[in-house]
Order: structure tokens, then C-alpha cells, then sequence
């Protein structure tokens, strides 16, 4: 059957209303990519999926619920949706806005948002406003103005959001035949890990697939779950899950214990590192990205996790190529040699070396 995104491939599947309209992009269906090097260097003995959610329509797993959102705000006569960003759902809103030809109004933290991803939402057409606020007070705002105009909200408070976003437990279960025996992930909002505790769920009802134990992850400068009460000044690098008081909470720690798995917190450089680690192994993915694994690599590091003969989804949220100031602040930039075949063959035989 050809894929036609993830409404086409899932709706039956999902509690949204009759009046939602298709409006895709052919997002989902991303790439569920075997890790043997990097499982190899976190110790072994276990089997390692990357979930590369980066491979989306606009870079980030927001496509899989942006395309419900919109269709379902579109199908009531919406004609204007807003949301909240750290980013990424800035450009996917406004990709499935411009799809669906609504207008977009987005409210992003000043000075805290990757370059690639308000390019892409200006790209797409969006209004975009900057407030001196974080991304917790642009969510506040952009509640009391739906709550008080014809505007549709499509942050992960829009239950529809949630309902796209877990048809990736689906494919995971799909693709390997029965859950993993750990799902790990980044936690921000955390809008996607309640929607991924959702789908399995879901599917086991259906197929007896089991259940994941869920390791969500968020930045130690950043950490309301790990540390039980919101933070007023998140701080980190991970933009992404750069949030103080996530609206979906609660339901993040309940899937959290009651998939027996737990929320903790990794510090940027753990991140960063890990960010690396998984560019050496060719998947090139945001910082927030690595909050996945670089939790992974912790627990096992300090021997808190064993999970040898078992099975491995770390779910890689969005695409590195939205966020390259990170690495090009790292870098050496690149030699600059004159048009002369000896010095560059020189350049390279002694890089080579
Ligand atoms: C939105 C986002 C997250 C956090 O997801 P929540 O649902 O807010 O927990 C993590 N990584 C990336 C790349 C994101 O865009």
C-alpha cells in the first residue's frame, strides 16, 4: 500500500472529529535506523534502533501532529491557527498552515531559536513575534488568545497534536513486530512522550505487542520532572526542551511509572557529546535530539540501567541541518589553501596522517 501520511495510514485509529481534513505532507513513516556501532560503544550486548523523526517534512516529529491539528482546526473553519515554539513547531505549523492555506501566528522566546527553524516558518508564511519572555510565557499568551478569539490553538495542549504524534509507536511496533524493551526520548513540553505512551497502549490493546519501559530525558538546566517543581529560568543549550513548566506534566511522569521506566535529566555537555556520537555514526540530529541517548549512556555508564539481550528505540526528535550553529561554533573553519595541486595534496596527505 503506498503511504499517503500518517491521517491516510491511521486515522480509524484516532480519536479526532469527522470534520478533520487530510492536509499532509506526507510526513511519518520515518526511518527506524540500526545503531550497531553506537550500541557497541555505550557497552554492548544490546540491540540499538534510532527512531529518525528528523526525516519529517519540516525536520521534526511536530509534522506527525501538526497535519491533525491543522486539518482539524481547517475542518471546523478555522481560518487563523497560533502557537507557542521553541522552534520546531513554528515551522511545521507553518508548513500545514500554508498547506492548508490558513493563516499562522507564532510567538517564539527572543534570541533562543535555531536560525534554520524561524527561517522556515518565515518561508512559510507565518507572522512571527518575538516576546521577552521564555517559551513557558509565549505558551501563556497564546492560551488567553484562543481562549478569547476565533483562533485555533496547535501547541501539544491540542489533544488532536497527541493523537498524530503517537502513530509513531505504531510504526515502531510495525516495523520490529512487537514493542522495544525501552523507548528512550527527549522530554520538553512533553506533549510526545504522553503521545508515545498513548500508542503503545493503543497497539498493545490491538496486538498483544507489549510495552516499552519509557526513559524520558530532559536537560539538567531544564529539569521540572526530575526536580518537582517548574524552573523559572530554563537554561540549555537543547533549545528545543528548553521549558520550565511542561503542560503535559503530569502525564509524562505517570508514563514514565507506569511503563516502569523514569525521567531524568542529562547535562549539555552529556548532550553534546552524545550529539557527536551520533554524527559519527552518519545521523546528524539536534541537540535536544541527543537528550535520548545521552540519558541511555548515563544510566548504564553508572550502572543505574542493564539492559543487555534487550531491544533499543531512542527516538531522534529533529534534523541537525535546522540548528548548525552548535557545531559550526566548535569547529575549526575549514583550511583555506591557494589553487595549487601540491599544497593541497599536501594539506590533505598530512590530515590523513
Ligand atoms: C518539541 C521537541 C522536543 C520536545 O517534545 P515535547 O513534546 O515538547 O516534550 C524534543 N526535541 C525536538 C527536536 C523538538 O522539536
Amino acid at each position: 500500500m503506498e503511504f499517503a501520511g500518517v491521517y491516510a495510514r491511521y486515522h480509524t485509529w484516532m480519536d479526532i472529529p469527522e470534520h478533520t481534513l487530510p492536509v499532509t505532507l506526507l510526513e511519518g513513516n520515518t526511518p527506524l535506523i540500526p545503531m550497531p556501532k553506537l550500541a557497541e560503544s555505550l557497552g554492548g550486548g544490546f540491540s540499538l534502533w534510532v527512531k529518525f523523526e528528523g526525516m519529517n517534512p519540516t525536520g521534526s516529529f511536530k509534522d506527525r501532529g501538526m497535519t491533525i491539528a491543522i486539518g482539524e482546526a481547517a475542518g471546523r473553519g478555522a481560518k487563523v491557527v497560533i502557537c507557542a515554539s521553541t522552534g520546531n513547531t513554528a515551522a511545521s505549523a507553518a508548513a500545514y498552515a500554508a498547506r492548508a492555506g490558513l493563516r499562522c501566528v507564532v510567538l517564539i522566546p527572543k534570541g533562543k531559536v535555531a536560525a534554520g527553524k524561524l527561517a522556515g516558518a518565515v518561508a512559510h508564511g507565518a507572522d512571527v513575534i518575538q516576546i521577552e519572555g521564555s517559551f513557558d510565557d509565549a505558551l501563556s499568551v497564546v492560551v488567553e488568545i484562543s481562549n478569547r478569539h476565533p483562533i485555533a490553538l496547535v501547541n501539544s495542549l491540542n489533544p488532536y497534536r497527541l493523537e498524530g504524534q503517537k502513530t509513531a509507536a505504531f510504526e515502531i511496533c510495525e516495523i520490529l513486530g512487537s514493542a522495544p524493551d525501552w523507548l528512550c526520548l527527549p522530554v520538553g513540553n512533553a506533549g510526545n512522550i504522553t503521545s508515545y505512551w498513548m500508542g503503545f497502549r493503543q497497539y498493545h490493546a490491538a496486538h498483544s505487542c507489549g510495552l516499552p519501559h519509557i526513559l524520558g530525558v530532559q536537560a539538567q538546566g531544564s529539569a521540572p520532572l526530575v526536580l518537582g517543581h517548574p524552573v523559572e529560568q530554563p537554561e540549555t543549550v537543547a533549545t528545543a526542551i528548553r521549558i520550565g513548566k511542561p503542560a503535559r506534566g503530569e502525564e509524562a511522569l505517570s508514563a514514565a511509572s507506569e511503563s516502569g521506566g523514569q525521567i531524568m535529566a542529562a547535562s549539555d555537555d552529556e548532550i553534546l557529546a552524545m550529539q557527536r556520537l551520533l554524527a559519527a555514526s552518519g545521523v546528524w540530529v539536534e541537540p535536544a535530539s541527543a537528550a535520548g541517548l545521552a540519558g541511555l549512556k548515563k544510566q548504564l555508564d553508572q550502572g543505574r540501567m542493564d539492559v543487555r539481550g534487550q531491544r533499543v528505540v531512542a527516538v531522534c526528535t529533529g534534523h541537525g541541518m535546522k540548528d548548525p550553529d552548535i557545531i559550526a561554533k566548535s569547529m575549526q573553519p575549514p583550511a583555506l589553501l591557494p589553487l595549487d595541486y601540491k599544497a593541497i595534496e599536501k594539506t590533505i596527505l598530512k590530515g590523513l596522517q
